[in-house]
């Protein structure tokens, strides 16, 4: 299940998440630097991004794909599940729904991910203090409930951008 690509391991990692919670938004600031306000295409995806981020002098790849127009609970075909090495779980700090709806994803993926898949949680939109409906400590809760690791990040300012694609890469390199 794992890609050759000059003898290098390519790791299929996924963003998951309810539309809106800003998964195209923060694979394009990773890739780009850029961010663009405004909805981006809900059934046009920007499909896979490749990247290589390096972890103590050794070439992590990275083979990201942003999920579009699949997000709506269970359509998420399970065999895309299946292959994937790393999770990237996002919600919207602003939206309260997104971050409840975390625990069904997570159930998605507990049934349908390898046992060994390294898990991410991202509560995106830290920028938007005033309108905040989901505290930094209930991520953290809900996190260390099932596990994994968690950040907060914003695609709009950069905090915790590369730090969070920097954690899966490193979480890949040491797990083997
Ligand atoms: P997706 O459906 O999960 O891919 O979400 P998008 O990337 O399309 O983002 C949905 C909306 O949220 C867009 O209007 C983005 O500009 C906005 N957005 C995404 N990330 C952030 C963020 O970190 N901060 C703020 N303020 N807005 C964001
Ligand atoms: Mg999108």
């Amino acid at each position: 299940d794992v890609i050759e690509d000059n003898e290098q391991i390519v790791h299929k990692t996924i963003l998951l998440g309810d539309s809106g919670v800003g998964k195209t938004s923060l694979l394009v600031k990773f890739d780009t630097g850029k961010f663009q306000s405004g909805n981006f295409s809900a059934t046009v995806g920007i499909g896979f991004t490749n990247k290589v981020v390096s972890v103590d002098q050794t070439r992590v790849k990275l083979q990201i794909w942003d999920t579009a127009g699949q997000e709506r609970f269970r359509s998420v075909t399970h065999a895309y599940y299946r292959d994937a090495h790393a999770l990237l779980l996002l919600y919207d700090v602003t939206n309260k729904t997104s971050f409840d709806n975390i625990r069904a994803w997570l159930g998605e993926i507990r049934e349908y991910a390898q046992d060994d898949v390294v898990i991410m949680l991202l509560g995106n939109k830290a920028d938007c203090g005033s309108n905040r409906a989901v505290r930094r400590e209930e991520g953290e809760r809900l996190a260390r409930e099932y596990n994994v690791t968690f950040m907060e990040t914003s695609a709009k300012s950069g905090q915790n951008v590369e730090l969070a694609f920097l954690a899966i890469a490193r979480e890949l390199k040491y797990r083997q």
